[in-house]
């Protein structure tokens, strides 16, 4: 087994799971997709964790256990975990993350189960070469009846990987599979749907919402397929205004509220300019709820994302009626919590508003965390009731 000794400090010392190829004396040569030992500047022992020399993040740490064998006992433990861990924390739906990737302990592996069926994502060599193994294990630990991947994202290209899509064990899922959450129902398109067809990851936002949108309008921008606006409809909303730039989503939105039993509006529009015109018109909602997509994915582009998320909770304030509440939210994970916080109440202040912070929540606990690593605490949803 190649050594890898790194140069200096690291946050690998701290808990984070990741070696940047920055940090070591050495880039092993021999060992892509294959498990190292890592070792501190004064080589003490820091941990397993598989390798990829054509990879920035060089080592992914699997354990820091050196009595550890990194074999397929080693993963099947590590799934079966991840298994026995949705059961305790995880009710009141049949469609929830699984595995985490590295806050899960199998870094680069995503796992998300919806009904009957499971939906994978390979993100690393290092579990690519488990592929098999994580399939097979999947299958016989959790009784679904197909495992479909997705690994159609760009971050495989950083890892040397081409993209693939396809059945990878059992039965294709059907084209419309139809999931529960709390009391609403989605169709969810594990084939060609936004992240692996869902935003999982909202999940317990979601059902928080639908406690507290009786015979209130509601206006959801940035909706999906309309998790948010189900939720609100099923919870006695009384009208639900839903605001996506994609139709295909929309179409889906409004599949969705029909499944449910809900007449719902829908728009296929910029989510900018309604809020700004609704500004101008005068028009006032009692709940609007924003969850764009991450308006960064890179540390350059942090000052245009913080215009765009100011602007959006600006304008969602403004139309907002005395006592209404503001549900904003943010996935890019350049953006941190306390930022994040502070772009609102920026905004808050700009439009001359008192903003009372009532809930606060990342995703469920389907999405764990590591705390040495805050980029898995990416997503923040603000509950605040605006006066
Ligand atoms: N809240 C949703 C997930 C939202 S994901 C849920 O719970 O399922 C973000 C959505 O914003 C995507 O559907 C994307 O199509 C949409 N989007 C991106 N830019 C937009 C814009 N400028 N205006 C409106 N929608 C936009």
């Amino acid at each position: 087994m190649e050594r890898v000794v790194l140069r200096r400090k690291s946050r690998v010392l701290e808990g984070h799971p990741w070696v940047f190829a920055g940090e070591v004396e050495v880039i092993p040569q021999n060992s892509d997709g294959q498990i190292v030992e890592v070792y501190d500047n004064r080589k003490r022992w820091v941990g397993y964790g598989y390798c990829n020399s054509k990879s920035n993040i060089l080592v992914r740490i699997l354990s820091r256990r050196q009595s550890e064998t990194i074999g397929p006992d080693f993963y099947r433990e590590r799934l079966k975990e991840c298994v026995e861990m949705r059961k305790h924390f995880v009710k009141d739906t049949n469609a929830y993350r699984l595995v985490h990737s590295e806050a899960d302990g199998l870094p680069g592996l995503v796992v998300d189960r919806y009904g009957d069926y499971l939906s994978i994502q390979i993100l690393a060599l290092g579990i690519e070469a488990q592929r098999d193994l994580i399939v097979e294990s999947l299958a016989e630990m959790t009784g679904v009846k197909g495992i479909y991947e997705r690994s159609d994202v760009f971050v495989r290209k950083l890892e040397g990987l081409e993209e693939r899509t396809g059945v990878a064990w059992g039965e294709a899922p059907p084209q419309e599979l139809i999931i529960q959450e709390g009391p609403a129902k989605f169709i969810v398109d594990l084939y060609g749907g936004q992240k692996t067809g869902f935003f999982l990851d909202q999940r317990i936002n979601r059902m928080q919402l639908g406690q507290l949108t009786q015979g209130k309008s509601v206006l959801n921008c940035f909706s999906y397929s309309g998790g948010f606006s189900i939720a609100a409809g099923l919870g006695g909303a009384s009208s639900v205004l839903s605001i996506d730039i994609s139709e295909d989503a929309v179409a889906l939105g409004e599949a969705n509220a029909k499944l449910n039993g809900l007449e719902l509006e829908w728009k296929a529009a910029n989510a900018f300019d309604c809020l700004r015109e609704f500004d101008r018109e005068g028009r006032k909602f009692d709940v609007v709820i924003l969850d764009p997509p991450a308006f960064t994915k890179t540390k350059d582009s942090i000052p245009g994302a913080q215009r765009g998320y100011k602007e959006i909770n600006l304008r969602g304030m403004r139309i907002l009626n005395p006592g209404g509440i503001l549900v904003t939210s943010s996935c890019s994970h350049h953006i941190d919590h306390d930022h994040f916080l502070s772009i609102v109440q920026g905004a808050a202040n700009d439009a001359g508003k008192r903003m009372k912070s009532v809930i606060y929540n990342g995703p469920g606990p389907d999405h764990p965390f590591l705390v040495a690593a805050p980029e898995t605490r990416y997503l923040k949803c603000l509950f605040a009731e605006i006066n």
